[in-house]
């Protein structure tokens, strides 16, 4: 049985994550309209979509009001990587707030169902661990770092209150720590900046002492993830935890990826950036009972299909 076609609407479309979401919903035989800026994504990303009938990409910045008639939204706009959303704080904050405010009205006005990509960074540095959806969170509301949590903390808000107020069919997933092809060899994030380094014979660079842990997702469950969520019933709106619970600290990071790429590369220390959350790591019971979902990708494997994206883009093309 075919899928019933639907047009849908992907901010954040030429990003790491949006491009694997454009590609998916084409697979699955829908419309997409990829909307972005291009502050941090690329049009290299989604470069290999574009000869599709069915997608179609629209330069926009979201913290302007967009019209498109869609039956579904993604929201992902947004720069994710400290170092990006930390370059333009009020942008980001904007994004954050402005740009939900907007892809909420649209919502609102052509009847359609919207998905928010939220963030375990709603959990600040917490004092609860693993992290459940239940628990509120201890976010420093004038550190660095609070343009985009408190951003993001706002745009749920403005989704449940839109529910309440409006009735809007909303989701929101809280996206923990996820990698794959496609993040920008600059992005700043942890997988990335020990790949790059590492396949360059750089030193690594571990911030703090590198004890501090997270738990890293594979980006094609990441978008597995999305789409099982969007497919619930109305009643189902989160916020809902996706990631991969096998939490780990940054340094054996560091050491599982110089074995995976063989590299000389020798491990340093420098400072741990500000309010940088010591331990991070998913509950996702809620996501298993109500999704059946599962990340599937072990990390060494996920690693390695990442490692061997960046040696095929780091051969082509001198990044500066
Ligand atoms: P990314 O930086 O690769 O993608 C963000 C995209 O949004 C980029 O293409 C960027 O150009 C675009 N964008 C930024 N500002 C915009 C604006 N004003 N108007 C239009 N487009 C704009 O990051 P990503 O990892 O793909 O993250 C996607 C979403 O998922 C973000 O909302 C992020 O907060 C969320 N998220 C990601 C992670 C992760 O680990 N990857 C974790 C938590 C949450
Ligand atoms: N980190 C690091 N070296 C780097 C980049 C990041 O040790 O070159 C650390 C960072 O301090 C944090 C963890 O890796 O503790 C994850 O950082 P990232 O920026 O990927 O995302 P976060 O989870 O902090 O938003």
């Amino acid at each position: 049985m075919g899928v019933l076609k639907k047009r849908i609407l992907v901010t954040g479309g030429a990003g790491f994550l949006g491009s694997h979401l454009c590609e998916r919903l084409l697979a699955d035989g829908h419309d997409v309209v990829a909307v972005d800026n291009y502050f941090t994504g690329r049009r290299d990303n989604i470069a290999h979509l574009l000869d599709r009938t069915s997608f179609e990409v629209i330069r926009h910045d979201v913290t302007f009001p967009l019209y498109v008639e869609v039956d579904e939204i993604y929201n992902l706009a947004c720069p994710a990587s400290p170092v990006h959303y930390q370059f333009d704080p009020v942008q980001t904050a904007k994004v954050s707030v402005v740009g939900a405010i907007n892809m909420l009205g649209l919502a609102k006005r052509v009847k359609a169902k919207v998905l928010q990509a939220s963030t375990s960074e709603v959990y600040g540095d917490p004092t609860v661990h693993p992290q459940t959806e239940d628990y509120r969170g201890n976010v420093n509301p004038i550190g660095p770092r609070a343009c985009y949590d408190e951003g993001k903390r706002c745009a749920e808000t403005l989704f449940f209150d839109y529910r309440r107020q409006h009735n809007l069919r909303i989701k929101v997933v809280r996206i923990f720590n996820t990698y794959g092809p496609r993040m920008h060899p600059n992005d700043g994030r942890v997988v990335s900046n020990f790949i790059v380094q590492a396949l360059r014979g750089e030193d690594i660079t571990i911030f703090g002492d590198g004890t501090q842990t997270r738990a890293f997702c594979y980006v094609d469950d990441m978008i597995e993830g999305f789409v099982r969520m969007m497919a619930t019933p109305d009643e189902i709106t989160g916020p809902i935890n996706l990631g991969n619970p096998i939490e780990l600290p940054m340094r054996e990071l560091a050491e599982r990826i110089i074995a995976l790429t063989g590299s000389c590369s020798r491990l340093v220390n420098r400072p741990l950036p500000v309010d940088d959350p010591v331990q991070r790591c998913p509950n996702i019971t809620m996501a298993r009972e109500t999704l059946g979902w599962l990340p599937t990708v072990q990390l060494d494997e996920g690693l390695s299909r990442t490692i061997a994206y960046f040696e095929r883009i780091l051969n082509c093309r001198k990044i500066s």
